[in-house]
């Protein structure tokens, strides 16, 4: 079943159902399709209401991105633990091994204060913050 808003010459818009668009060809061409005000058969189908396009809200535009970032931070998250040793609250002591070739060069991730970042940056050690944010998919 298909619903067509019809209008008449008298422009009366009125909605019928029909079995498919050709039933309503059909009928139309047959002129068994009367306005219900007016009697006119001489209907045609009016365009439907066009839904009214809002543009998105600047709020709606905040969540949307908030939610891309969390999303981003989630893929990274995975990388870093599929990739990286988790070494914990030693990270800081950890970053620097690696960096002076007292260990094994390799990725790894952890907990470290921000004064332990600055101060691991401080001796040229690169180190990226990444806000850790609790797991959604467990
Ligand atoms: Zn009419």
């Amino acid at each position: 079943m298909i619903l067509f808003q019809l209008k008449c010459t008298s422009d009366h818009r009125f909605e019928a159902w029909f079995r498919d668009g050709a039933a309503y060809d059909a009928q139309a061409a047959a002129g068994t399709i009367a306005c219900p005000v007016c009697g006119d058969t001489a209907v045609t189908k009016a365009p439907m209401a066009p839904r009214i396009a809002k543009g998105r809200t600047a709020e709606e535009k905040r969540a949307a991105v908030a939610a891309e970032v969390v999303r981003q931070l989630g893929e990274l998250r995975r990388t870093v633990e599929e990739n990286c040793d988790y070494v914990g609250d030693r990270f800081a002591e950890e970053a620097r091994r690696i960096h002076y070739g007292e260990t094994q060069a390799r990725g790894i991730y952890g907990e470290a204060s921000g004064e332990e970042v600055s101060e691991l940056r401080e001796e040229g050690v690169s180190v990226a913050a990444i806000p850790w944010l609790p797991r959604t998919d467990s």
